[in-house]
């Protein structure tokens, strides 16, 4: 008899899945076909095809060398050599072009709701991080914040939803009370790199705990492009960590040859 009750409740449960289902069609992110019960926010499909970046291997990398330009000509210290930036370590999931059907994976977190892909990919690049040396001492995750009138307007942040994906795969804590926006932006897809460089400088503060709280900070954004948002995140959060703190950046994805 309990067999029968669990076999009748299973094929119930089973039942109520199916109907949502059909009232709620769950689609893949990246080419929108139906995904079958077993598959999560993306089919079996694309997720084999995903074009991963492998840069979690790598210290190296196009992102890492993407950043560390910027941050060689952007910082300077009122101290000597001996607190020179180290090279910064930066990971993407995947890589993409503006034309390509992985670009819905960003913009569904961003523009639709989409918060449980935004944990789920991140999730999925944090499963690969914490199996890497370089990454595996990080102690803090902080995503990129939003004005707090644009987070009000939207209702979630999705640099958050990709930031506790990851840092519940690592094992970490999020922080979201360490850095602050405190200049509300104007949207950067329409300018060219010098223009996101100025449109974000100084837009960004932190403070609320010490420099020696943490080792290694991981900061979470949605994508990577000119590094622009990543950088006036950076340099706000050196003015509390001295560079023994290292500071490295962690993205969903990252547009090659921006
Ligand atoms: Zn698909």
């Amino acid at each position: 008899m309990p067999c029968m009750i669990s076999y009748g409740l299973l094929a119930g449960m089973k039942r109520i899945v199916s109907a949502i289902d059909l009232l709620l069609p769950r689609t893949c992110i990246v080419c929108g076909a139906k995904l079958l019960s077993a598959e999560r926010h993306i089919c079996l499909y694309c997720a084999a095809e995903m074009p991963l970046t492998r840069f979690w291997k790598q210290s190296h990398n196009p992102m890492s060398d993407r950043f560390n330009e910027k941050l060689a000509t952007g910082i300077s210290y009122a101290c000597n050599a001996s607190c020179r930036e180290p090279y910064a370590y930066a990971v993407a999931l995947f890589t993409y072009h503006a034309e390509a059907s992985y670009r819905h994976i960003p913009y569904s977190i961003k523009y639709k709701g989409d918060v449980r892909s935004g944990e789920y990919f991140g999730r999925m690049l944090g499963s690969r991080l914490i199996k890497e040396e370089i990454w595996r001492d990080a102690d803090i995750v902080i995503p990129v914040p939003l004005h707090w009138t644009r987070r009000f307007r939207r209702g979630y942040n999705q640099a958050e939803a990709i930031a506790s994906g990851l840092a519940s795969a690592m094992g970490i804590p999020v922080r979201t009370d360490i850095l602050i926006r405190k200049k509300r932006t104007r949207t950067q897809t329409k300018l060219d790199i010098e223009g996101k460089t100025r449109n974000v400088a100084g837009a960004f503060k932190a403070g609320n705990c010490s420099p020696e709280e943490y080792r290694h900070i991981i900061i979470v954004d949605d994508v990577f492009t000119t590094g622009s948002t990543l950088f006036a995140c950076f340099t706000a959060l050196r003015t509390v960590f001295p560079p023994g703190v290292r500071i490295s950046v962690a993205t969903l994805g990252f547009v090659g040859g921006a």
